[in-house]
This record gives structure tokens, C-alpha cells and sequence, in this order.
């Protein structure tokens, strides 16, 4: 029995909760379906007392928002509404307000009504953030000052004290500053850890010496790049190119200076490439090239233009003039081959490039070496 409770529970708190999503929007939809829960069940047992006082205008009402935010939940059952979580939230939020503004206006039982108002601020921040909440919070006590202060409580279906109602205004602006603060504070961590996250994110993909992606992320990007081309006709080709003789700048220039040539280079690669073309940093003075939708004579005219293109270039370190060659080994990553086989086929040509003398590529295309 109580597990079968604790299933419905859970079942119903998570109705709308798909893992896909923001984990911040499920957290959202999480506590909307505990609002509309605590909501819908609360204002229908007051809806049944007032029906039995025979009080049947706040029975009404109280039935209405007892439906409204039972409703606020059901809308997660349409999957393909866009948005629902926020549907949802300004269900719940509204007819909480309109709700709390009833209450004050009748009073409720026995003139406790006004009390449920400090439920305002809490829901309000949370679902609105501090800009929205505080607007909406805003609204609220204009209009309940206005029903409450009104000469003669014209704008009133019962009538209170004036330190009851002056008293319950300030207690709720303490309440709301207070809450105010917490959701902040709350604010500010989420977006610290954040940029917590990012960073380190940041971190593991990148190379932080040269701004590239890193081997791990170019796992990524090579495993995605293969899935797309298994299904589509257009395979992709790599290209591992490694820098030749780099153990010379480093003798020559020192290990600072080895250094900034790799900088230098990584920029040349970022802006030699299409768009759609990656680089990464594949290993020390190795860099491995992803070209999606190419075949092996395209990766040769852009290996070749890379190639050319570092040949030509005039690195500098400390006022000093650096020039370098790459090697490159080409491998179109054809259907019946891996992208691990490929990488060591193009490796491969790699080292053939550098036993034919190095600053080519590998292997040849008579069209291009026409050229
Ligand atoms: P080859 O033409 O056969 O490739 O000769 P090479 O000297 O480039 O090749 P080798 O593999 O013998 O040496 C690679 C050198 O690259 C040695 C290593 O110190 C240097 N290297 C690797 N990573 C870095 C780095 O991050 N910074 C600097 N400055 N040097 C690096
Ligand atoms: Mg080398
Ligand atoms: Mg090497």
C-alpha cells in the first residue's frame, strides 16, 4: 500500500520530467506538479468546509482553483505542447494570486484568509526569478493595499482591524525582502557553478596551450562525423599532419619558443579551414584534421593548401624568424573501414611522407601534383 503511494507520488511529481531537457526546467516542472499537488488538494478540502458552511461563493471560488491548479499538472500530458513548464508555472502563479486576493477580500473563515499570503513570495521568486517575481509580487501588494486602505472597505466583502491590515503588510514586505534575498543568493550560486561548470568543461575538451579542441573532443567529433556519414553517401576523410624536425626550434629557440610556434600554427589551421572542417590537437607537435562530406582527392587539395600555406609562412619568436615544414598523411574514412583504422592508415602515409624527405603529403594525386 505504501509503496503503491510512494509510486503515485512519484509518478505524479515527474509527470513533464524528460532527461533531455534543462535540468533547471525539470526542477521547475518538479516543483510546479508538488505546487499543483499541495495546491489542488488544500483548496479542495477548504472548498468541501465551505461548502458545508454553506458558504457556496468561496466554495466556488475555492473549487475553481482547486481545478486550475489540478490543471496546471494535466498539461504536462501533452507531450507536444511547447513550453508546458512555463504554461504550467503561470497557471499555478495566477490562480494562487487570485486566490490570495479572494481571500482577502472575504476574508475566508473567520477573517483568516489574509493569512495564506506568505505562500506569494516563495512561489512567486521561484517560478518568476527575481525580476518577474518581484514584479508580480509588486502587483499583489498594490492591489490588496488598495482593497485593504480604500476608505469605508468599499473595495471589501468583510472588514479588518487597521492594525491587523497594516500589520499584515509589513510582515509580508519582510517576508518578500527575505525571500528576496534567499533567491538572489540562490541565483548567483547557480550561475557560479555555472561557470564553474563551464570552465571545466572548457578544460576538458580544450587544449589549453593552443586554443584547439583536444584529443578528447575530437573523439567526439570524429564518432559523430562517422555517424552521420555511415548514413548519408558522402564519406569523410583525416588527416594527421606533424611538424617536421621540431626537435630544431626546440634546440634553436628553447622550449618557450617551440611553444609559440605551435600557437602560431594552431591559428594558421583555424583560419586555412571551411567551415565545417575541424582541427585538434591530436598529440605534442601532431595535429589531426576531420573533414566531413570530403574524399581522398578533396583532403589532397586541402592538405596540399595547408601544407603550401605553412611552408610559406614566417613564424617569429623573440625577433627571430622560424620557418617550418609539415608532413601530412591523408586517409578517406571509406564505408568498410573504422575511424580508428583509418587514423592509423593515415599515419601510416604519414610516415611515408617523412621517409620521401618530409613538407608533403601523402599519398599522391597526379592531378594535384600536376599543379
Ligand atoms: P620529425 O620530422 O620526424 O617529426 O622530427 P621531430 O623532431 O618533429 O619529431 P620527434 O617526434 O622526434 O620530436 C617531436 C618534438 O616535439 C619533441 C618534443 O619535445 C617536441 N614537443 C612536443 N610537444 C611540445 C610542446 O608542447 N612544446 C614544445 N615546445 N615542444 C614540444
Ligand atoms: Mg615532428
Ligand atoms: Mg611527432
Amino acid at each position: 500500500m505504501i509503496s503503491t503511494c510512494k509510486e503515485w507520488l512519484k509518478r505524479y511529481l515527474q509527470l513533464g520530467i524528460v532527461e533531455s531537457k534543462d535540468h533547471r526546467i525539470n526542477q521547475q516542472i518538479f516543483v510546479s506538479n508538488l505546487f499543483s499537488l499541495i495546491g489542488y488538494t488544500i483548496t479542495f478540502v477548504m472548498a468541501v468546509s465551505a461548502t458545508v458552511r454553506e458558504n457556496y461563493i468561496l466554495a466556488f471560488c475555492l473549487y475553481t482553483a482547486s481545478i486550475l491548479f489540478f490543471t496546471a499538472h494535466q498539461i504536462h500530458r501533452f507531450g507536444n505542447l511547447h513550453n508546458s513548464h512555463k504554461i504550467s508555472s503561470k497557471i499555478v502563479l495566477i490562480s494562487l494570486l487570485i486566490l490570495m486576493v479572494y481571500l482577502i477580500y472575504t476574508g475566508g473563515h473567520n477573517n483568516t484568509g489574509p493569512l495564506w499570503i506568505y505562500i506569494v513570495p516563495p512561489v512567486a521568486f521561484f517560478f518568476g526569478g527575481m525580476r518577474k517575481g518581484l514584479a508580480n509580487i509588486g502587483l499583489f501588494v498594490i492591489i490588496t493595499s488598495i482593497m485593504l486602505f480604500y476608505p469605508g472597505d468599499i473595495l471589501l466583502g468583510t472588514s479588518y482591524e487597521f492594525s491587523f491590515k497594516s500589520r499584515l503588510l509589513y510582515s509580508f514586505s519582510t517576508v518578500t525582502l527575505l525571500f528576496g534575498f534567499y533567491e538572489y543568493s540562490r541565483q548567483k550560486s547557480i550561475q557560479n557553478i555555472q561557470n564553474l561548470s563551464d570552465k571545466f568543461e572548457q578544460q576538458a575538451m580544450y587544449d589549453m596551450m593552443t586554443g584547439l579542441p583536444n584529443r578528447r573532443a575530437m573523439r567526439e567529433y570524429l564518432q559523430y562525423e562517422y555517424d552521420r556519414s555511415q548514413r548519408s553517401k558522402k564519406n569523410m576523410s583525416v588527416l594527421l599532419c606533424d611538424i617536421d624536425h621540431f626537435k630544431k626550434v626546440n634546440d634553436q629557440h628553447g622550449h618557450d619558443g617551440g611553444d609559440v610556434v605551435l600557437q602560431e600554427l594552431a591559428n594558421l589551421f583555424t583560419n586555412s579551414l571551411r567551415k565545417q572542417d575541424k582541427t585538434a590537437r591530436w598529440g605534442g607537435e601532431e595535429f589531426l584534421f576531420l573533414l566531413p562530406e570530403t574524399n581522398a582527392f578533396e583532403a589532397h587539395i586541402l592538405a596540399e593548401k595547408i601544407r603550401k600555406k605553412v611552408a610559406n609562412t614566417e613564424f617569429h619568436y623573440n625577433k627571430h624568424l622560424v620557418n617550418i615544414t609539415v608532413s601530412i598523411g591523408i586517409k578517406e574514412v571509406e564505408k568498410n573501414i573504422s575511424v580508428d583504422k583509418a587514423i592509423t592508415l593515415a599515419d601510416e602515409f604519414l610516415y611515408q611522407a617523412k621517409e620521401s624527405g618530409r613538407n608533403t603529403s601523402m599519398p599522391k594525386f597526379d592531378a594535384v601534383d600536376d599543379e
